[in-house]
């Protein structure tokens, strides 16, 4: 968080350029003139609630035409598909999709070539990864395996001191399958699969793991948990000061130091044998150079004090998670993971992806919309039976992004690629 004296005394002086200091300390003070009014209607989704919000707008000074571009006709007829995914709706947001691929996989869930949607607006990006894809597929696909799964909430309680913090953590331990049968209430198809305790002074944090089935999990974890609470605090001999049903250890929507002691979402490791032939002719370099770049990057990585070292998975888990409904804040802690490359013989390259956290499902959340279930259809993974797929074509696509980026900048590629595509 620290700067400079030089930056911050030029700052200072570009500051105090636009105004002297009594007027700049006049706009940083709480004001307390009357608020406009404020956005009705909460959850409500109806055409009626969305117009009554665009007449605050409009009444506020929001041109007529920013509505028109924002609430279009065909909205008005999906508005009640909104209900459940929003608060306050007053329209959409279109974004394009691509696709790359095909995408060969042969995993223990995913078994074949995907075509997988990617929306962005970020010139490159798809035909990156699409490059990638196929490099990929043409080698003969790449080997992907989920090999953990779990979503964790971690609950806090504060007690009055470090005694009565031990006597909890001696009462939980007993309690898992009273827990278990607790968590078993609130959801069909998450189960309760462990506990982990974490005691800090006065303070014991509990992470319960559960296993989602097809979902994501976030919700399903929190509703979940509410239930272990509310059991915990009618129950427990000893009694909590206060409690939260997430104290921030869970790693919910951040890259943190536990991403790689632990699976959040999913694990996912995936591999790939590149000859050099193909190298040479799609990628236009060697495995060589590619695992130089690789080595320099990777130390990159450590200099800058990354979690992980990757190129940018986050490039292709945005896309794909916009397109499939996917919790896109979610990238947060998915897009922490480990590449490798190494040459081996006769010019052969193996690159390797590890992603520990990946969260994904196909069902729930955003895929039940029209549009993110179409794209989950592309792949043909939506519904019962398909987030481990997804997870190994997730790995797959990272994959196949990480091989077409290295071999972009050791063919010297990269610059001239993104001038061609963004800037025409
Ligand atoms: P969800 O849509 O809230 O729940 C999944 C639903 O699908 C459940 O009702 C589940 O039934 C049902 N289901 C049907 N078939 C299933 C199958 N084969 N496997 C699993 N479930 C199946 O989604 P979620 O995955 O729990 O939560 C994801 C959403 O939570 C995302 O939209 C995310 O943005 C949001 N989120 C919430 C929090 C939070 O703390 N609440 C935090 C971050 C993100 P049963 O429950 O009966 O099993």
């Amino acid at each position: 968080m620290g700067q400079n004296l030089h930056d911050t005394s030029q700052h200072l002086l570009r500051v105090l350029a636009t105004g002297n200091l009594e007027d700049l300390a006049d706009r940083l003070q709480p004001k307390h003139d009357p608020l406009p009014p404020k956005i009705p209607g909460a959850s409500l989704t109806s055409p009626e609630a969305v117009e009554r919000r665009w007449q605050r707008l409009l009444e506020q000074g929001v041109p007529a035409s920013v509505r028109a571009t924002l609430w279009q006709p065909a909205d008005s007829e999906n508005a009640e598909r909104f209900k459940g995914h929003i608060e306050n709706l007053i329209g959409t947001v279109s974004l394009p999709v691509g696709v790359a691929g095909p995408l060969r996989v042969n995993g223990l869930h995913a078994q074949g070539d995907y075509y997988v949607p990617l929306a962005t607006t970020e010139a490159a990006l798809v035909a990156s990864y699409h490059r990638g894809a196929l490099v990929v597929s043409e080698s003969g696909g790449c080997t992907s395996l989920l090999v953990a799964e779990g979503v964790s909430r971690a609950p806090g309680f504060a007690f009055a001191n470090l005694i009565e913090a031990g006597h909890f953590v001696a009462w939980a331990v007993g309690e898992m399958d009273r827990f278990r049968t607790v968590a078993a209430t609130t959801t069909r198809h998450g189960t309760l699969a462990d506990l982990r305790f974490t005691l800090e002074g006065n303070h014991v944090y509990l992470n319960f793991d559960f296993l989602t089935g097809d979902a994501a999990g976030q919700n399903m974890v929190t509703l979940a948990t509410q239930a272990i609470c509310d059991d915990i605090a009618a129950r427990c001999p000893v009694r909590a000061e206060y409690y939260f049903v997430e104290a921030n250890l869970s790693g919910d929507k951040k890259a943190s130091a536990q991403s790689f002691q632990n699976v959040r979402g999913k694990k996912v490791s995936a591999e790939v044998f590149i000859p050099a032939d193909l190298i040479e002719k799609k990628l236009h370099t060697t495995a060589r150079r590619m695992t130089d770049y690789w080595r320099m990057s990777a130390m990159g990585g450590v200099l800058s004090g990354t979690i992980g070292v990757q190129g940018h998975y986050a490039n292709g888990l945005a896309a794909l998670y916009l397109a499939c409904g996917q919790d896109v804040a979610c990238v947060s802690e998915s897009a922490v993971g480990v590449t490798r490359f190494e040459e081996r013989e006769n010019g052969v390259l193996y690159a390797a992806v590890t992603l520990p956290n990946l969260i994904v499902g196909t069902v729930g959340g955003g895929t039940s919309l029209p549009w993110q279930r179409a794209c989950l259809e592309v792949l043909g993974l939506h519904g019962d039976g398909k987030a481990r797929a997804l997870a190994e074509v997730t790995a797959a696509l990272c994959l196949a992004g990480e091989l077409s980026i290295i071999a972009a900048l050791s063919a010297q590629e990269f610059t001239r690629a993104h001038r061609k595509l963004a800037r025409g």
